[in-house]
């Protein structure tokens, strides 16, 4: 049992057939009330500002206090762990963006240990469940394979696909944490492939492939980065293939596996609330226009004009909301035209509520409104199925704001059932995020990545968008947020147990 109360933010969207779209759902993750700033301490400078609570911030906030630094968090939600947090319906929990988690993600294992929640995992596949099968259809017909056969095609596909260098990716992508030229590849040799594009890619090996097989191959991209094939670099799915160790076999335990059982939101929860039993103080229902930087002080500017200032700020603002952000001293050309090109995920997440048991579904709609979907274990009445599904970009072809009935055929396709609702955020329309985790088309990373890691005059720039690591993951965003505050903290001052050594 969580030890939080839910409380109803203004994010999310439930459909049901019944009720039409209802926006709104309840979470772990809001804060109430929604603003702790001690009297005396508004209008003074700070030692340091994080803006937005994603895991980012959080981290960053936390390790902050922790070294007892004056510290304010501001947010532009009524809620905590930005581009992920989970919903509570009926007690059932819907991890509406940021989901999966593994032991590979070192960092956010460490949280997880922290906060007591390393056991607390939940799996999303059910062997043995109601439908237990991979369903396939490429527009030619429905198929059903075993969920062994279906990995075997996958699996080929990929190792042909990820084969660029004869080696797996090992010897472009050595070191997947010091991705762009380390001492055992080149720059100029990562550079060459950052060129290809996914499609380039697939034009080079397609032949190799069943229409199967390249059907599974041509989906999996827009599953994982929300983008299609054509403006998806293909660098960034080396990187990824060399991060779970180059090995396509770990892929759904990596990837599409292990959840917190209670839900995202209870992890951020806890580091929020033990960021403000620290001193924490904080701001929600914040947004910031404007970062303006004048004789060492740093003011943020909210939508209503209020001015915070710091000696240090750690922005968290994702790559495509930075356009909305006004710096003075403005970004340098090369980040700015970074930001311009922008990345290239805006996939949706839609989960559903099923009568009876579907906890083996699987399955891929290929060409679709939906590419993937999962069976996502029972809800709790313990006779319905949660199941979640996946769809690439699909801007200007399914909105779910404006045509949620559309949603109910799409899931449909994998399979028959009986929808008692629908329950989503949709990433595209929120002026927080304006997309989903960051996926980057060909030539983007050996140009602008180490630019987007910089840091502007005093303001450090944290976001899994730019992590050197899991990228586009929560790890990433964890990364970001204690690097940030490690160098806020030697800049700002650290008291250390003993006294300095004597120069
Ligand atoms: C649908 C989806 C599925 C995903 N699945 C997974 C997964 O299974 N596993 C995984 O590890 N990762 C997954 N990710 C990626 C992961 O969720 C993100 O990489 C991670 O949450 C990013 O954290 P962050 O703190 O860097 O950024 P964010 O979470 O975006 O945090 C930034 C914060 O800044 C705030 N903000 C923005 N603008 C302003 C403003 N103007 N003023 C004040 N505050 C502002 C935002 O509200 C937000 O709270 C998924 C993402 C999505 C969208």
């Amino acid at each position: 049992m969580s030890p939080y109360h839910a409380n109803l933010s203004n994010e999310g969207y439930v459909y049901t057939k019944e009720g039409g779209l209802v926006s709104g759902l309840c979470t772990y993750g809001v804060i109430k009330p929604e603003r702790h700033i001690r009297q005396g301490d508004d209008g003074n400078v700070w030692e340091a500002i994080v803006i937005g609570a994603g895991y980012a911030g959080l981290i960053a906030a936390r390790d902050l206090v922790k070294a007892g630094k004056r510290t304010l968090l501001l947010e532009a939600r009524d809620r905590v762990g930005g581009r992920t947090w989970s919903a509570e319906i009926n007690g059932t929990t819907f991890d509406m963006g940021g989901t999966w988690v593994s032991h590979n993600h070192g960092r956010l294992f460490a949280e997880m240990q922290r906060y007591g929640l390393k056991d607390d995992i939940s799996a999303t596949r059910t062997e043995n469940g109601g439908c237990d099968y991979f369903t396939l259809d490429t527009g030619s017909g429905s198929r059903k394979f075993t969920h062994k056969e279906a990995a075997a095609m996958t699996a080929k596909a990929w190792n042909i696909f990820i084969d660029y260098d004869g080696n797996k990716g090992r010897t472009i992508c050595p070191l997947p944490y010091s991705t762009l030229g380390n001492s055992r590849v080149s720059f100029d040799q990562v550079q060459a492939v950052d060129q290809l594009s996914c499609r380039d890619r697939i034009e080079q090996i397609k032949d190799q492939l069943t229409a199967d097989e390249l059907a599974l191959l041509e989906s999996i991209v827009p599953h994982i980065g929300g983008g299609s094939v054509e403006n998806f670099g293909f660098l960034e799915l080396l990187r990824a293939h060399a991060l779970q160790n180059y090995e396509i076999a770990t892929f759904e335990e990596v990837w599409t596996l292990y959840k917190i059982r209670e839900g995202q939101s209870t992890l951020a929860r806890r580091i929020f609330d033990d960021a403000t039993r620290l001193g924490l103080q904080y701001s929600f229902k914040t947004p910031i226009k404007s970062i303006i930087e004048k004789e060492g002080v740093i003011s943020a500017v909210t939508t209503t004009d209020k001015n915070y200032r710091a000696k240090r700020v750690v922005n968290t603002i994702p790559i495509a909301v930075l356009p909305d952000i006004h710096f003075d001293p403005p970004l340098s050309p090369l980040r700015q035209e970074a930001i311009n090109i922008n990345q290239v995920d805006y996939l949706t997440k839609i989960h559903a509520e099923v009568v009876g048991d579907l906890r083996g579904l699987r399955g891929c709609t290929w060409p679709g409104d939906f590419l993937y979907v999962y069976g996502d274990g029972f809800c709790a009445d313990g006779k319905s199925t949660r199941i979640t599904s996946f769809a690439g970009d699909n801007r200007g072809i399914l909105d779910p704001l404006k045509e949620p009935e559309r949603l109910e055929t799409a899931l449909k396709r994998f399979h028959p059932m009986e929808i008692k609702k629908v329950v989503f955020h949709d990433w595209v329309s929120d002026p927080y995020a304006k997309a989903g985790a960051a996926w980057y088309p060909a030539g983007f990373l050996t140009k602008y990545l180490a630019e987007l890691q910089k840091r502007h005059g005093n303001v450090l720039m944290a976001n899994a968008d730019w992590a050197n690591g899991w990228r586009s993951f929560i790890e990433g965003a964890m990364e970001q947020g204690a690097l940030a505050a490690d160098v806020v903290l030697n800049e700002v001052g650290i008291l250390g147990a003993n006294p300095a050594a004597p120069s």
